[in-house]
């Protein structure tokens, strides 16, 4: 049984000219997965290592060009995903366990999967190498990559926020803290099942969300909505206030956690020019993941 130490990085959404929209679908786009191979004695015996052209937000968002070194004409140049997943799934091999720092990679793995039509790509043994370092050293928080490569006195090399680079550093984590008799490994099919299960329970209770005025705080009656995925938008008039407003609310998933970000904002009927924003969060739909 091998670990496959991965790491991906993505691109988003930048408004590079008026009338560009992100795609409520695909928020963070692969465009490089780094992996390690080790063998069940922990030495690597393989690298991966592949730049992916990216098809929903094409051009390099500035942010993420100053972060990760990788600019449009390199990922032009990138594998198709669907060509890179495929030959990523046979590199990874049969009962490989995937190894990743935090939860957000492989769920952003997924959801690349599932937009591109993979959906009989499984990878259903995970290890998450960030859950385990917390564990190791009694942590609250979730730390860094950075920290804890500064915490264990892990040679710094190669620059962060390389996808290989990353998933080396994290192999380096997982061979100085993993422990086979007490980390279990979770069984990654089902807890997307229970996932989709929770996004389920979510999306029964999005449409009941209220409006509120962001202006003066009062509930808003609705006079329109839809519904979209994992997206709800409904349309109201504050007659206190004279506004229009805006609201959204969203299923999210941050680090295995899924909520109801709910947005409300003040609009220009015509123009849609957002004035003020109101961003309540609803804590009782938190469900663990
Ligand atoms: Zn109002």
């Amino acid at each position: 049984m091998n670990y496959i130490v991965f790491d991906l990085e993505f691109n988003m959404f930048f408004k590079f000219k008026e009338g560009d929209l992100a795609n409520p679908e695909m928020k963070n786009e692969i465009i490089q997965i780094g992996a390690v191979k080790l063998n069940e004695a922990l030495e690597t015996i393989g690298r991966f290592d592949l730049i992916i052209k990216p098809v929903v937000y094409r051009r390099m968002n500035p942010y993420v060009k100053r972060k990760t070194n990788i600019n449009t004409s390199m990922v032009v140049q990138g594998t198709p995903f669907g060509k890179a997943i495929e030959s990523f799934y046979s590199w990874v091999g049969e009962g490989s366990v995937l190894c990743s720092w935090g939860h957000d990679d492989i769920l952003a793995l997924r959801d690349n999967c599932l937009f591109f039509g993979f959906n009989a790509l499984s990878f259903d043994k995970f290890l998450n190498i960030q859950q385990i370092y917390m564990k190791y050293g009694d942590l609250p928080k979730q730390p860094s990559l950075e920290s804890a490569v500064e915490g264990l006195e892990i040679e710094v090399s190669t620059p962060f926020h390389d996808a290989l680079s990353d998933a080396s550093y994290t192999a380096e984590i997982f061979r100085k803290i993993f422990n086979p008799s007490c980390d279990t490994i979770i069984n990654w099919e089902r807890v997307q099942k229970e996932n989709d299960e929770k996004i389920e329970a979510l999306k029964n209770f999005i449409d009941k969300v209220e409006i509120q005025c962001p202006s003066c705080n009062q509930y808003v009656q609705k006079a329109s909505e839809v519904t979209k995925s994992k997206k709800y938008f409904a349309f109201g008039y504050c007659v206190e206030c004279n506004l229009h407003i805006r609201h959204v609310s969203r299923i999210t998933h941050r680090d295995g956690l899924y909520s109801i970000v709910s947005n409300n904002s003040i609009y220009k009927s015509e123009e849609a020019g957002l004035a003020a924003k109101v961003t309540q969060r609803l804590p009782n739909l938190e469900i663990e993941g």
